[in-house]
């Protein structure tokens, strides 16, 4: 089932997520020696695995009152569940259980994505469902985020006025203080 090569490929998403440079099949990571792709260990080691999780974690954090808060990644035995809110808005909430999936008991309206998954951690062992719930993050967040060159603030909403796609805190920070020196 954990097919290597999907591994690779899963580990190659990882670590351009966290912002290594891949070029012909080589990882250029800053201050440390270069690696060949195949020798990523993200799918098996929790040493690896754990570096992407705090990467997330501070990803996503934000100060209410002069309190910094992070997102958050929380796994167990027997799920995972990934609370990220790179605007303070809660965005996903993307949580991996055992047993039957029913959407709709799930969905809450505080989440704007709100992904359950259903996954056999038996079978695959914690380590396993933390991996792949961190591959489902990356591909969620590769989607959603603003691209844009000069993305338009929506002030309320902190999305990109052009996309529709969220604008990230750090990049949302840096345009609202352009903004202000224009004005
Ligand atoms: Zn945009």
């Amino acid at each position: 089932m954990d097919n290597i090569e999907n591994n690779i490929e899963n580990n190659k998403l990882i670590t351009e997520f966290v912002g290594n440079i891949i070029r012909d099949n080589i990882v250029y990571f800053p201050m440390l020696q270069e690696c060949k792709v195949d020798e990523l260990e993200y799918d098996s080691s929790y040493d690896w695995l754990m570096s992407v999780v705090d990467f997330i974690e501070e990803l996503g954090s934000y100060s209410i009152m002069g309190k910094k808060l992070y997102s958050t990644v929380k796994f167990s035995r027997s799920n995972v569940e990934i609370y990220f809110s790179p605007n303070q808005d809660l965005q996903l909430h993307l949580q991996f259980i055992t047993g039957k999936v029913n959407k709709n008991t799930w969905r809450h309206t505080m989440y704007k994505h709100h992904i359950i998954k259903q996954f056999d951690f038996k079978t695959h062992g914690k380590q396993r469902g933390l991996y792949e719930a961190i591959v489902e993050f990356i591909k969620w967040y590769n989607k959603n985020e603003c691209l844009c060159k000069n993305p338009t603030i929506q002030k309320d909403t902190k999305q990109c006025g052009k996309c529709k796609l969220y604008i990230n805190r750090v990049k949302h920070i840096l345009l609202t203080q352009n903004n202000n020196h224009e004005k």
